[in-house]
């Protein structure tokens, strides 16, 4: 037995699971922000719908291909943001994306983790806007 195996082990099926079953998957009919956008690096796409309740991410949905880091990291960002205030989200960091992924990124694999987020940021930009 490695200990430090199964903490990778472990890591990486929590990755593997919102891969395989991601949360939140889909579109919105009539969403009041939305956003799609490619990571040309390695061919990943998402698009992320919200509704917006007062000030409130009161639903998203995303949907996308790509690879399971991408869609891993869109699929935990849609739980974690439901409930919060636009304003938060909008200040929500790359780092704090990252953390909530509990995996270390590789530089090539950072825009990966980081395109649900930046389509989510594109998407109540464009709202405001
Ligand atoms: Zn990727």
């Amino acid at each position: 037995m490695n200990d430090f195996g199964g903490v990778d082990d472990l890591y990486r099926d929590f990755i593997l699971d919102h891969y395989r079953h991601p949360r939140n998957a889909g579109t919105l009919e009539n969403p009041d922000a939305t956003f799609e956008d490619n990571n040309p690096l390695c061919g990943d796409r998402i698009r992320m719908d919200v509704r917006i309740a007062g000030d409130r991410i009161d639903d998203v949905r995303f949907a996308g291909r790509g690879c399971a880091i991408s869609q891993a990291s869109a699929s935990l960002l849609t739980e974690a943001v439901k409930g919060k205030t636009v304003a938060e989200v909008e200040q929500l960091s790359d780092e704090a994306v990252l953390e909530n992924l509990g995996i270390s990124i590789s530089a090539v694999r950072l825009k990966c983790a980081l395109l649900g987020i930046k389509v989510l940021k594109s998407a109540l930009a464009l709202k405001r806007g």
